[in-house]
């Protein structure tokens, strides 16, 4: 059986032409599921013997709501079931500008980044783009309003499921399918420098956004083990050449651990690093994790080492945790509900 909403139009053009349908069916179909439509039958201006021939070869997957937290800033948490019992976390955040949703692109991830509980038990699979988009017609369906604004930020790393991503992005943006403007999409990576450069390449000008985190590699490769693949110098290259071809500014994030990444001597090398650059820095304080070993920075220190950059001419904002009082980083709340499963 093939699962439908993972097509894009042009592949279900494809389909149609294999079934011997009229590819005009394909906006048909494609408007359906991206209006809600569960079930073949409720395409009502497709023929009968049409949505008969689909139900027998095809279906519409979608995501269930396993677990909910709302926050008293109205922040809300899901944790989402897919059709193989797999979890994974998004988060919907409601801003004057829009609601924003962070969505999770893998289940567990691979990059082992020390301060993250999403891959702390490694990768269990890559989510399908249909997966992707569940998630937020999902919430769409809960909270009773359309999300403007995505973020590629929740479990997995975006760029090491590349194809499915890419794919996400292309359903999201038509006019048929979510429909959101590739200016309202963040992609977070954490500096997957071969895939930033193909990504530059595919001309869908969303926001990147590249894991910093240190200045240099000594600090990086402690805090990210990807570092010892692509060390700060090539990530800062692959960020020039994206803003080349895309005339997009890149947005680095920076989470401030404890006497880690976080002194001034620190803040000067980083603005030594990108002075010039039309980028932006997001400094964040780290989320302490179970088990994990790192404190976030005190408020003091976060707003020395902005006036450090600031006075550098290095574009910086000290971003506010959403949420906090539901205190779950990402990836401790699929975690918590798996080992609470083993218990029952
Ligand atoms: S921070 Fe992102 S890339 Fe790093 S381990 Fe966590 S999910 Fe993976």
């Amino acid at each position: 059986m093939t699962d439908i909403k993972n097509m894009t139009m042009d592949e279900l053009k494809n389909y149609m032409k294999e079934l011997g349908e009229s590819p005009f069916r394909a906006k048909q179909i494609f408007e359906w599921i991206y209006r809600g439509a569960g079930q073949f039958e409720e395409m009502t201006n497709l023929s009968k013997a049409l949505r008969e021939k689909l139900a027998e070869r095809a279906y519409i997957s979608g995501a269930e709501i396993e677990q909910k937290w709302v926050s008293r800033d109205s922040t809300v948490k899901y944790l989402m079931r897919f059709a193989d019992g797999e979890l994974a976390e998004c988060v919907v955040m409601f801003y004057s500008y829009g609601v924003s949703m962070c969505i999770s692109t893998q289940v567990g991830c691979n990059m082992g980044c020390r301060f993250c509980a999403s891959t702390q038990g490694g990768k269990v699979r890559d989510l399908t783009a249909a997966e992707m988009i569940s998630q937020i017609m999902t919430a769409e369906k809960d909270i009773g309003q359309r999300i403007s604004h995505i973020v590629l930020m929740g479990m997995g790393e975006p760029l090491d499921n590349y194809e499915e991503v890419i794919k996400f992005l292309r359903i999201v943006n038509h006019e048929s399918g979510l429909h959101i403007s590739y200016r309202h999409i963040t992609l977070s990576t954490c500096g997957l420098v071969p895939k930033i450069n193909a990504l530059a390449e595919e001309g869908i000008p969303l926001t990147l956004s590249i894991s910093l985190h240190a200045p240099n590699d000594e600090i990086r490769s402690k805090l990210m083990p990807v570092n010892r693949k692509y060390g700060v110098k090539e990530v800062i290259a692959a960020s020039d050449r994206y803003f080349e071809r895309t005339s997009r500014r890149v947005s680095f994030e920076y989470a401030m651990a404890a006497g880690i990444n976080d002194s001034v001597a620190c803040a000067r090398e980083l603005a030594a690093l990108l002075a010039g650059k039309p980028v932006h820095v997001n400094l964040i304080p780290v989320n302490p994790i179970e088990q994990g070993e790192f404190q976030k920075s005190n408020g003091k220190t976060l707003e020395i080492f902005a006036e450090e950059l600031k006075n550098r001419e290095i574009n910086v904002t000290i971003r506010k945790r959403t949420g906090g009082d539901i205190d779950a980083s990402c990836g401790q709340l699929r975690k918590r509900r798996r080992e609470t499963e083993r218990a029952e």
